[in-house]
């Protein structure tokens, strides 16, 4: 139905996959992993009009994508989502944290030149300092963390910085996933796959399984299924500013 951050351009037979994803969901976010790549993947996929491409630096490939650090600052004007980008603190990227960090500096700064943007961000070993990077500003956009894997304390933070979330059925099939989904406002979540690096038994998530998250968010959040499915379509509404809450056709028409 939605997946607010799947990485389409990066499936096999992405261009004829595209055309299902179109069919199969309401709104669907790729997110991209360099300024070159969003120019590719958007010219690809402009046709379709519930499927959106985020501008991204993703941090993993920050040292090898460094020269690109400035065609990133420079379109941010000409796309409403951003994304992917963040930081990657985990042993093996932690070697290029500093760039990453200036990269992201540069990436927020010139977001909040622009009204209306919407931000993808990845924090895996990094939360606390995105979250600084968040709080200096504020003005950026509407930002989305994406597969939180932070403690409870920084999620009580992230909440407070006024953060969405962006949560998956990979995410959701570890323990320590699930209790964090758990305690996120249900109006500030959206449904994502992380496909195709998220897998489920193995195999890639698909755009459509983002949805398969109110199988165990309804119990989760002790509402019926039906009810989180139209929470979810609201939340998107209310992520994009539309006032037309759950018709898709307006919002396909408008977003
Ligand atoms: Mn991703």
């Amino acid at each position: 139905m939605i997946d607010l951050h799947c990485h389409l351009d990066l499936y096999p037979d992405a261009r004829n996959l595209a055309r299902e994803v179109a069919s199969r969901n309401l709104f669907t976010l790729v997110v991209t992993t360099s300024p070159r790549a969003w120019r590719a993947t958007s010219a690809v996929f402009r046709d379709y009009t519930n499927i959106k491409v985020g501008l991204g630096l993703h941090p993993e490939v920050a040292e090898q994508k460094a020269n690109e650090r400035w065609d990133l600052v420079e379109l941010v004007g000409k796309s409403r989502f951003i994304g992917e980008i963040g930081l990657d603190g985990s042993p093996r990227f932690r070697s290029s944290l500093e760039l990453q960090i200036s990269i992201l500096e540069d990436a927020l700064a010139e977001c909040e030149r622009h009204d209306d943007r919407i931000l993808s961000l990845h924090s895996r070993g990094a939360t606390s300092t995105v979250l600084d990077q968040i709080a200096r500003y504020p003005a950026a956009g509407k930002v989305i963390l994406h597969w939180f894997s932070g403690t409870q304390k920084e999620l009580e933070r992230a909440i407070e910085l006024g953060c969405w979330f962006s949560i998956g059925p990979a995410m959701l099939a570890s323990e320590k996933g699930q209790q964090l989904a758990k305690n996120m406002p249900i109006e500030r979540v959206l449904p994502e796959t992380d496909g195709p690096f998220a897998t489920r038994a193995g195999i890639a998530l698909m755009p459509w399984q983002a949805i398969d998250i109110v199988w165990s968010m309804a119990s989760a959040w002790r509402i019926r299924e039906e009810e989180l499915r139209e929470r979810l379509r609201a939340n998107l509404a209310a992520l994009l500013n539309h006032s037309c809450d759950s018709n898709p056709l307006v919002m396909r028409r408008s977003c």
